[in-house]
């Protein structure tokens, strides 16, 4: 077993990165299906995948066993996502050291959203209360790793201003943090804006732009109510042209997505992470899209 490269090293490589997020699946049958959307995706050759992190139970066995077949039967360097959630010190530090030994260098490292009916988060047990104190348990039991943490162009839904979530933002980095993935957005200014902010407070790693490309209007609205991404009208009025109808719905959503990234690029940024949804097609196009 090879152990990754650090993602840090293809930051100052090379650019820009290509990244894409996949979920755990529930069952067997699912992973069957991600195992075929990941074959359907080494065409694309990214330069690394995330896997997420579930707010608890068996889905978190998933993520391990996932990123292991990620890892091993594609060759894909593999970030897996780990969470406070539920989980002691001790027990965050035996994850670890588990990730470690399947030979992964990089981890996404987060606070975690709450369990499915928790309207808040609550610090575990002997647990941590935010992503920087992951941050700094992570790299003092491995110094090796590579960290990602997560950044909020348009602030955290939690914090009370913008200004508190870059001074949180910069607790993350202070504690050893490599790079930043955002959150979704659908509109470029923030970004920029964001990373304007950013650099103006210090904080010099790679700000890399999260990028979903939309695939019905019920769906990102459902996504942007829990994470406080603002939907632009230009973009809801397509989506409710085009109505029920799946293939137009995710044209839209595919050019909406290469517009932002074709800016984005254009506009100094190191690289794009896609959320797929463990889907191919999307991130196909956008890749065929990009080198037309
Ligand atoms: C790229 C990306 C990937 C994600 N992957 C997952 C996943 O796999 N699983 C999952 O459950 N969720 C995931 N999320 C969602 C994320 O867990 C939630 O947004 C969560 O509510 C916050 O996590 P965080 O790591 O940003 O937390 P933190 O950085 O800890 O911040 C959480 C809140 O606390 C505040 N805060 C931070 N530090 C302090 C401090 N020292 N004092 C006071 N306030 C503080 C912040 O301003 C913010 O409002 C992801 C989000 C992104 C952008």
């Amino acid at each position: 077993m090879t152990p990754d490269r650090p993602i840090s090293e293809l930051f100052a490589r090379q650019r820009p990165l290509r990244s894409l997020e996949f979920f755990p699946p529930k069952d067997d049958a699912g992973v069957e299906s991600l195992r075929a959307t990941a074959a359907a995706l080494k065409r694309m050759n990214p330069d690394f995948v995330s896997v997420t992190y579930g707010a608890g139970g068996t889905t978190r066995d998933r993520t391990a066993q996932v990123s292991t077949l990620l890892k091993n039967e594609f060759q894909y360097t593999v970030m897996p996502h780990l969470t406070c959630v539920g989980h002691s010190r001790t027990e965050l530090g035996e994850i670890a050291d588990r990730i470690h030994a399947g030979g992964f260098r990089n981890i996404m490292t987060l606070r975690g959203d709450p369990p499915k009916g928790a309207s808040e988060f609550t610090v575990a047990a002997d647990g941590l209360r935010n992503a920087s104190e992951l941050v700094s348990l992570l790299k003092s039991r491995h110094a090796g790793f590579c960290l990602g943490v997560a950044g909020y162009p348009e602030k955290h839904p939690e914090a009370p201003s913008l200004d508190v979530d870059l001074t949180n933002l910069k607790r993350k980095v202070d504690a050893g943090a490599d790079f930043i993935t955002t959150q979704l957005f659908f509109d470029n200014t923030l970004y920029y804006r964001f990373v304007e902010r950013c650099r103006a407070a210090g904080i010099t790693i790679p700000i890399v732009p999260g990028i979903m490309p939309v695939l019905s209007l019920k769906q990102i609205q459902r996504f942007t109510s829990m994470c406080g991404a603002t939907l632009p009208q230009q973009l809801i009025t397509r989506l409710e042209v085009a109505a029920e109808n799946a293939d137009v719905l995710e044209t839209i959503g595919i050019d909406w997505a290469l517009t932002q990234i074709r800016g984005l690029i254009a506009n100094g940024a190191p690289g794009y992470h896609l959320y797929i949804l463990n889907r191919a097609k999307g991130a196909l196009a956008l890749t065929a899209g990009l080198a037309a």
